[in-house]
């Protein structure tokens, strides 16, 4: 038996029918909502990204704002920002 690989953002288990991705010891779903940056939460599949901690970042701008944002103050996603 092989250990299940559970995908750090969303915590669930990545099946062998659903597409993951790796990175060292971490391991996402191959999908827009858990491989995206931990700050605007843009898609980072096939783009650059920054991990710290086992969080995503597309820029060391986002990872600078998460690291100096409180974890319960942190702003959700608000499609309708301008
Ligand atoms: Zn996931
Ligand atoms: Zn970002």
């Amino acid at each position: 038996m092989r250990n299940s690989v559970v995908c750090t953002t969303c915590g669930r288990i990545i099946t062998a029918d659903s597409p993951g991705l790796s990175h060292g010891e971490y391991h996402w779903h191959a999908c827009p909502h858990c491989f995206c940056c931990h700050c605007c939460y843009g898609n980072l599949i096939n783009q650059q990204f920054l991990l710290k901690d086992g969080r995503l970042f597309c820029s060391t701008k986002c990872r600078h704002v998460y690291d100096t944002s409180p974890k319960n103050a942190f702003p959700r996603p608000n499609p309708h920002a301008h």
